[in-house]
C-alpha cells in the first residue's frame, strides 16, 4: 500500500457515531485506523438552535478536530461539521453543505472536503394545536429519521430531542402542546449524524472523497492531499461565445505548498447551452 497514512491512528472528534460512516473508508483506502475522541462538541453549536452559530463552519471544524487531538496528544485529526438551509437561488428546496476536515500535524496539512448535498430531509413546521402531523412526519422520514420539538412559543426550549417512536413523539407534543397558550408546536428534523441516515450517507461519501485526496501526492512537493480546491466559470456559450457561470475549469490544488494546475472540467463538457447564456437568454 503506497498511502502515507497505512497504520497510523488518526482521531475523530464525534459524539455522534461518525465512525459508522467513516472508519470503512479510511481503513480500505488508507490503511489507517480511525479513534473517536467523544469531546462535547455541542459547545460549539448544534443544528438544534440551542446554541448560536458564530463561527465559520470551516472553523468550527478546524477547532473540533483540534480540541480531539489535544485531548488525545494523536498527530492527525478528523471532524465533520454541517449546515443546512434553503437553496440560495431555489428557496423552496433545502440543502446542506457538508464540511470534512483532516489534520496533519507533522506535515503542517489541512486538508479540506466538502459537497453541497441536495438529498436531506432538512424541514421544519409549525404544527397547529388541531393539526395531524402524519404526512409531513413521513415525509421527513421519521421515526428512521430523527425529531426534535418545542412549545411554538418557546423559542429557547425546552426542546425534546431523542423521540425514536411514535409513542415518545406523541407524549413530547402533548407536552408541547400543553405548554404553549395557543397549543401549537414547532417541529424539526434532527439533523446529528447518528438520527439522521441520509445524513450520514452523505459523511460517508465525503468520507470516500476525503480518502482519494489523500492517496493523491502534489506532483511538485509530492505531499498527499492533492485534489480540485476551486473552479473557474467562464464556460462559453454555444451559440454566441459569451462567458457563462458555468464552470470552465477546475483548479487543483496542494495543501501544503502552493502549487496549482488548471484542469478542463472531468465531464468534459467544453460549451454551456444558449439557455444558460446572459447575452442569449437575459
Ligand atoms: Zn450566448
Ligand atoms: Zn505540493
Amino acid at each position: 500500500m503506497s498511502s502515507a497514512y497505512a497504520g497510523q491512528r488518526i482521531c475523530l472528534t464525534t459524539l455522534h457515531g461518525k465512525e459508522q460512516a467513516l472508519a470503512r473508508p479510511f481503513a480500505v483506502g488508507l490503511g489507517a485506523v480511525l479513534e473517536v475522541s467523544p469531546c462535547d462538541t455541542n459547545r460549539l453549536g448544534t443544528f438544534s438552535g440551542e446554541v448560536e452559530r458564530c463561527d465559520s463552519a470551516l472553523a468550527t471544524c478546524r477547532q473540533k478536530a483540534w480540541l480531539g487531538l489535544e485531548r488525545t496528544g494523536l498527530r492527525l485529526g478528523l471532524a465533520s461539521e454541517a449546515s443546512f438551509g434553503p437553496h440560495p437561488s431555489a428557496p423552496m428546496l433545502p440543502i446542506g453543505q457538508e464540511l470534512l476536515v483532516f489534520l496533519d500535524l507533522d506535515r503542517g496539512l489541512t486538508v479540506v472536503e466538502q459537497r453541497l448535498e441536495w438529498r436531506t430531509n432538512y424541514a421544519q413546521r409549525l404544527l397547529r394545536s388541531d393539526e395531524d402531523p402524519s404526512p409531513w412526519l413521513q415525509q421527513v422520514g421519521f421515526p428512521s429519521h430523527g425529531l426534535i420539538v418545542r412549545p411554538a412559543s418557546a423559542e429557547a426550549g425546552p426542546w425534546y430531542r431523542d423521540l425514536c417512536s411514535s409513542l415518545d413523539l406523541q407524549n413530547a407534543l402533548e407536552a408541547c402542546r400543553r405548554a404553549d397558550p395557543r397549543g401549537e408546536v414547532w417541529l424539526e428534523t434532527d439533523m446529528r449524524a447518528h438520527r439522521n441516515p441520509t445524513r450520514m450517507r452523505s459523511i460517508r461519501r465525503l468520507g470516500v472523497s476525503m480518502v482519494r485526496r489523500l492517496c493523491r501526492r502534489c506532483p511538485s512537493c509530492g505531499s498527499p492531499g492533492w485534489g480540485l480546491v476551486e473552479t473557474e466559470p467562464g464556460l462559453p456559450c454555444e451559440a454566441c461565445g459569451t462567458a457563462t457561470d458555468l464552470t470552465r475549469l477546475e483548479v487543483w490544488g496542494c495543501p501544503h505548498c502552493a502549487h496549482r494546475e488548471w484542469h478542463p472540467r472531468r465531464d468534459g463538457l467544453a460549451v454551456a447551452q444558449p439557455v444558460d447564456c446572459p447575452w442569449c437568454n437575459p
